[in-house]
């Protein structure tokens, strides 16, 4: 099993191919490319495992990319990540999800910490790849949530657990491609070679629907680092959460609450 440091360091070298089995868990299909897609074509042994399909229920994300229901929105945001993986050599049946409607994945946090700790003891990836918690998306931090509960709730040698770059809130707006600071931070920037950026590029068109929300993500660099250990029943960071500025019905103190019943029901403690 690698180190996550040494996952890192093989990482950072370029275009070397990486054999160590992996697990990305991301929310949504998209935040893999987001956050290392000019890296998933080096992954020899990959599997994604997405909490959500990607499609609120609010109705406002069908409506507004001209779908007659969130199943056919769901349905189109499927076909986007197969096309998307298909660029970098990943097949459709590595792209597994747990179907949690869109935004709703903090309401089933129990749920989905035991599926994940279910395909890591199936899958028994040497290393993790997930979001990191950050208040940027509550689905992102739920999937934060739901990987490290599952990693203290499983038997047997740990992978490593690193964690990709999303969004969060920053003094002047939102932040992307970058983590938010913690102690002992290790994190790379991967500068991305112009073949890869390209294929990236290409890879994000493949999400039609999602072209406004992409826009704002720098492509030119990737960040992970080792997951620090987080305590999910407090806040990120000071003040208003990113998501908070949206009208989810998701605030950081219901997060908290249910982060807390969650770990309380998985038999953890915080
Ligand atoms: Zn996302």
């Amino acid at each position: 099993m690698p180190e996550a440091g040494s996952l890192l360091a093989l990482l950072a070298d370029g275009e070397t191919p990486v054999e160590p089995a992996v697990l990305v868990v991301a929310a949504h299909p998209d935040d893999e490319v987001i956050g290392l897609g000019a890296q998933l074509a080096r992954f020899r042994d990959i599997t994604l495992l997405h909490a959500t399909d990607g499609a609120p229920r609010d109705g406002h994300d069908v409506a507004m990319h001209g779908f007659a229901d969130a199943a056919s929105y769901a349905a189109a945001r499927r076909r986007e990540l197969v096309a998307a993986l298909a660029l970098a050599g990943i097949t459709a049946d590595r792209a597994l999800t747990c179907d949690i409607p869109d935004q709703q994945a903090t309401l089933r946090l129990a749920e989905l910490t035991r599926e994940v700790a279910a395909r890591i003891s199936v899958l028994r990836p040497a290393a993790l790849i997930t979001h990191a918690y950050e208040g940027g998306h509550p689905d992102h931090d739920a999937t934060a949530f739901a990987v490290h509960a599952a990693l203290r709730l499983a038997d047997g040698p740990q992978p490593a657990l690193l964690e990709m770059a999303g969004y969060h809130a920053g003094p002047q707006g939102m932040e992307t491609g970058c983590f938010l600071p913690v102690a002992e931070d290790m994190a790379i920037c991967l500068a991305i070679p112009p073949k890869a950026r390209a294929r990236k590029q290409r890879m994000i068109a493949c999400f039609a629907t999602q072209q406004r929300v992409l826009a704002e993500f720098p492509i030119d660099v990737e960040m992970l680092r080792p997951a620090p250990r987080y305590d999910f029943t407090r806040p990120p960071h000071p003040g208003r959460l990113h998501y908070e500025n949206y009208p989810w019905g998701m605030t950081g103190e219901v997060f908290r609450g249910m982060a807390a019943k969650a770990s309380q029901a998985l038999g953890l403690g915080r």
